[in-house]
């Protein structure tokens, strides 16, 4: 299977910043980007198809009296494949648990999303040596018993890398990867993709996509830039 590089726009992106996008060739990676909400079927006309386009959030029912929310029918209408749930930064600002979560995974399989579930651990949970522990709970009851490798990746995301420019060791990423794959073995038996996202860039990819258990990378930053996305894509095969 091909490494995925999945680019995740956050609140960034305006139809002046798309220059270049649309030409990322079909290369050795697959390609998906998660742009705002607002740009998923307008990008969806103008990128090919070997873009895919995902969301960075849905809510877990399907319609309803929910001011500001979009569902996951709604994301998937409009073109998207996949939709990210959990990212540190909707856990953190929005409070979301992992009950929550899983309540959207489930309501991405329902509309015929692929779920790209995060976890991670904060600064000071790996300082108190806690990582395996934070890690081991957010994945029980993060990720639904219907999770199924089709239907669903994992990114590990540490929250002190995201964003800082500080990466864990290739040590560190290879020992969380190497513990989320057995976990999800031994309770579904089947393997799971497995995305490191994290300050990721066109330098250190190569790197951390060549450890044993890493499917990719989940891109913040750097996605932001045709060229930096594109060089990124490239190394991780
Ligand atoms: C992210 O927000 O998912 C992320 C990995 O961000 P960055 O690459 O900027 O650290």
């Amino acid at each position: 299977m091909r490494k995925l590089a999945a680019g995740n726009w956050k609140m960034n992106g305006l139809d002046a910043d798309l220059n270049g996008f649309a030409s990322l060739p079909n290369g050795p990676s697959e390609l998906l980007i998660c742009p705002p909400a607002t740009m998923i079927s307008a990008l969806r006309v103008r990128f090919p198809d070997h873009i895919q386009l995902g969301a960075q959030d849905c809510h877990a029912e399907v319609s309803g009296a929910y001011t500001g929310e979009i569902s996951a029918h709604m994301l998937r209408e409009a073109g998207a494949s996949h939709v990210i749930l959990g990212h540190s930064e909707r856990r953190d600002a929005f409070d979301e648990s992992d009950d929550d979560v899983a309540e959207k995974a489930e309501a991405a399989y329902d509309a015929g999303l692929i779920a790209i579930i995060c976890v991670g651990e904060s600064l000071s949970e790996r300082d108190s040596g806690n990582t395996l522990d934070v890690i081991r709970t957010s994945l029980a009851a993060s990720v639904p018993d219907a999770a199924t490798p089709q239907t669903t990746i994992i990114a590990y995301e540490p929250v002190w890398a995201i964003g800082t420019g500080r990466t864990p060791t290739l040590e560190q990423i290879a020992e969380v990867h190497d513990f989320i794959h057995t976990t999800l073995q031994s309770r579904f038996g089947a393997t799971f993709r497995i995305l490191y996202g994290g300050s990721m860039k066109p330098g250190n990819a190569a790197d951390i996509c060549a450890l044993p258990h890493v499917s990719g990378g989940l891109i913040g930053g750097a996605s932001l830039s045709p060229d930096d996305f594109g060089a990124i894509a490239q190394a991780l095969s």
